[in-house]
């Protein structure tokens, strides 16, 4: 991947960057300064571009428009918080591509920031269309990508743009990448991942692509209850969703590595033993948190870990009933001097919630985006860029 840094001249030059300001905007239009953390993220390659006199041109989505100008999704509540966090004007530009968008570029002076308007108004974007592409790449001189959490779709803003400008990644998007194939390539021993959550269909080829390189997995939300069902134990009315849970026989289950829960806490709060064979233990309940042996059984191991990635919380943590397992792993995850890794919008709102985010070494910003990298998928955003 080509670095921001190796590019020479930057004074003057139109520079387009691909940021992922996708954050929730409140009903009053505004952006809460809790839950800003992917503007803020993308800040150290703006203030790179401003010191170097660049001009900036910044392009970016917000929620799913579908191809159509949706008013509540248009980007001024995003503009108005960059702008505060910078201290610096920024100016909005009405549409993404267009000839409005040439005549504000033409006229943009040196240390000038223009916001492009969301680009999933129009449908070309997410169908990686060139022509749209070429129409985006023609008010700049050069590309940067620094969106990791969409450069694992091949859409025109992160891979066609690339045939049309000189492409370098910025800051946000290499730290990902670095801190990402370190912690999976070459993690300190001994090293433990943690997958839970509800879309096992996204998390089981995680732990098929880490088994050799982890020394413990440690799994619990509806990924264990697929697996639990694949084992042939009885998991009553539990959740699966949308999987086969067949799917999870290409995962080597006998593996030692493999941790699944032992116990269980089900809907009427009760603490419930899983084993391989009493079918009918749960029933007509489901399976909602981990129960307190198998709390503690993960705990151990993650204080003793040196490296740790976690990725989806272990039951319906939104339910306090159910919350003690996702809240006893940050725990120990908070205890471990090991390096902490998390990643994925509700196993961050939860640390966030127990008041942890900061205790934990990297956030990853990019959801669906860590979860291929940690498979070991390529990216389309990534591979442009090499
Ligand atoms: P992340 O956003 O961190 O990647 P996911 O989106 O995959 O995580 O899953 C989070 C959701 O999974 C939460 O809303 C949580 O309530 C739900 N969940 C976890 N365990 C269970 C369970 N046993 N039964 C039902 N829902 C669960
Ligand atoms: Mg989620």
């Amino acid at each position: 991947m080509k670095s921001i840094r190796e590019i020479k001249n930057l004074k003057g030059k139109k520079v387009l960057v691909r940021v992922d300001f996708n954050v929730p905007v409140g009903d009053d239009g505004v952006v809460d300064g809790k839950e800003d953390w992917r503007i803020k993220a993308v800040l150290p390659t703006i203030q790179y571009l401003l010191k170097k006199e660049a001009k900036i041109i910044l392009m970016a989505h917000l929620g799913r428009p579908e191809g159509k100008v949706v008013e509540e999704m248009k980007l001024g509540p995003v503009q108005d918080r960059l702008s505060e966090l910078l201290e610096l004007s920024v100016t909005r530009a009405p549409d993404c591509v267009g000839d409005m968008v040439k005549e504000i570029v033409d006229e943009m002076q040196a240390g000038e920031i223009v916001l492009l308007e969301n680009l999933r108004f129009y449908k070309e974007e997410e169908k990686d269309d060139e022509e749209f592409a070429r129409k985006l790449a023609s008010s700049a001189d050069i590309y940067v990508n620094d969106a990791f959490s969409v450069s694992h779709r091949a859409h025109a803003s992160v891979s066609a743009i690339t045939k049309f400008l000189p492409s370098y990644a910025g800051f946000l998007l290499e730290k990902e990448v670095k801190i990402l194939s370190e912690a999976i390539n070459n993690p300190q021993k001994p090293a433990t991942i943690i997958i839970g959550g509800a879309k096992a269909e996204t998390k089981l080829p995680i732990i098929k692509f880490v088994m050799d390189k982890y020394n413990h997995i440690l799994v619990g939300g509806v990924v264990a209850n697929v697996i639990l069902k694949a084992k042939g134990i009885d998991t009553g009315q539990s959740l699966i969703g949308d999987i086969d849970p067949e799917e999870a026989k290409k995962i080597d289950l006998d593996n030692k590595k493999l941790y699944i829960p032992f116990d269980v806490i089900v809907c009427n709060s009760k603490i419930k033993r899983v084993e391989l064979t009493p079918v009918g233990k749960i029933g007509d309940e489901r399976i909602l948190d981990i129960g307190p042996d198998t709390e503690e059984l993960f705990s151990k191991i993650i204080v003793d870990s040196k490296m740790i990635i976690w990725n989806g919380p272990m039951g319906k943590f939104e339910n306090e009933k159910f919350a003690s397992g996702t809240r006893k792993i940050a725990e120990a995850m908070v205890k471990s001097k090991g390096y902490k890794i998390i990643g994925g919008g509700d196993t961050i709102a939860a640390l966030s919630q127990f008041g942890y985010l900061d205790k934990v070494d990297y956030v990853c910003t990019g959801g669906g985006a860590m979860l291929e990298f940690l498979a070991g998928e390529k990216m389309p955003g990534i591979e442009a860029l090499k």
